[in-house]
């Protein structure tokens, strides 16, 4: 190891919702700790794709906003100083005689740990665009890939593209505040929550399937209309409108990490029961922990998140009989 580096005891790839409350978790264990995110900011994919999105399926919380539950994550994330490293993606990684490793970030730096935790999602994030010549232009003024600030759609006729949970979701968040909403879709059934569905389609959110988004017509360097095609019927029409958000999913990149030499599948990290992969010291948690029963949300990766730290904390410690602790009578988390 270098003379002047410092070695943490867990390194957290990745700052999005598990691998923040995975850096808690992490202190709770008295670990010392570094969360590097590629991103600016942390919050991972719900700082980056639905901020504004009202989150209903994590337990205790009734409902919470994604920009909410980001704040409230950095914070406990935060409790036990955690150092936090942004705007940095890890690409390489060495395990060195010791057993430690070395992590090389895009600038070439290097970061010394005693184990890693996976917490990369599926990798970094970039949406789904519309193939289409102008689509390019209108990024800036009216054409959406995610939505970060619901009140800008407030009194605006908005049209929707996308046929899975996102789409639908934004559709039903956007009905009360927007003058009107039409989602489309290029397949006849929608693929998302039954109970979210049937809420889109007793609202007053005007469906149209199966039809896909044909061009672009703008003014001023905004969108003022778009054709659709019938995708059965090969007829045009044309719709329009004030916003356009589209949802065609996003692409992932999981960069070097998928070439370290871990068991994949489809682009995700096989992990045993205690959330390790194939190398021993390195864990993976949340999106991109893969096993027979994963729950590829955000309730299932704060299960992973302790597991994985318990595991770490055993890995450094070669205690097999570690305890799965519990907090009694801590008054405040102030350390
Ligand atoms: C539109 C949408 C709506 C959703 N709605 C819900 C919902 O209502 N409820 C729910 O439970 N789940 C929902 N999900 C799923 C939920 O967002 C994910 O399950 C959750 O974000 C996974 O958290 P994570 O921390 O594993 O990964 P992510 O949130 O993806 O965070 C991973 C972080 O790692 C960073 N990263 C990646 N590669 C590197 C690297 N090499 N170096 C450094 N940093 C890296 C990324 O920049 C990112 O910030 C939704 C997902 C989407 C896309």
């Amino acid at each position: 190891m270098e003379k002047d580096a410092e070695l943490f005891d867990v390194t957290i790839i990745g700052g999005g919702p598990v691998g923040l409350f995975s850096a808690f978790y992490s202190g709770m264990r008295e670990m010392k700790t570094k969360i590097i995110e590629f991103l600016p900011y942390l919050g991972g994919k719900v700082s980056y794709f639905y901020p504004d999105k009202v989150i209903r399926d994590i337990g205790g919380i009734h409902t919470i906003t994604g920009t909410k539950l980001t704040e409230q994550l950095v914070e406990q994330g935060k409790t036990f100083d955690p150092t936090i490293t942004l705007e940095t993606q890890v690409k390489g990684l060495e395990r060195l005689q010791n057993g430690n490793f070395v992590l090389t970030d895009h600038r070439g730096h290097q970061h010394y740990t005693k184990t890693i935790v996976i917490a990369t999602g599926f990798g970094t994030l970039k949406s789904v665009e519309l193939d289409l010549p102008n689509a390019e232009q209108y990024k800036k003024s009216n054409l959406h890939y995610y939505v970060q600030d619901l009140t800008k759609f407030h009194g605006k006729h908005v049209v929707v593209s996308g046929g899975g949970n996102s789409a639908i979701d934004w559709a039903n968040e956007l009905e009360p505040i927007a003058k009107s909403v039409t989602i489309l879709y290029r397949k006849e059934d929608f693929v998302g929550h039954e109970s979210n569905i049937t809420k889109m389609k007793n609202s007053t959110v005007r469906i149209k399937t199966p039809y896909v988004i044909n061009q672009i017509h703008g003014k001023e360097k905004r969108i003022t209309s778009i054709t659709v095609k019938n995708t059965e019927s090969g007829e045009d029409q044309t719709i329009e409108l004030d916003e356009l958000i589209v949802n065609h999913g996003f692409e992932i990149d999981l960069g070097p990490i998928a070439d370290w030499g871990m068991a994949m599948s489809d682009n995700t990290i096989k992990v045993n029961g205690d959330m390790q992969t194939t190398i021993p010291g390195i864990y993976a948690v949340g999106d991109i922990a893969n096993f027979p029963t994963k729950l590829p949300l955000i309730a299932g990766g704060f299960n992973e998140g302790p597991i994985a730290i318990n595991g770490a904390k055993k890995h450094i410690t070669q205690d097999k009989e570690l305890e799965k602790l519990y907090s009694t009578h801590m008054d405040t988390f102030d350390k």
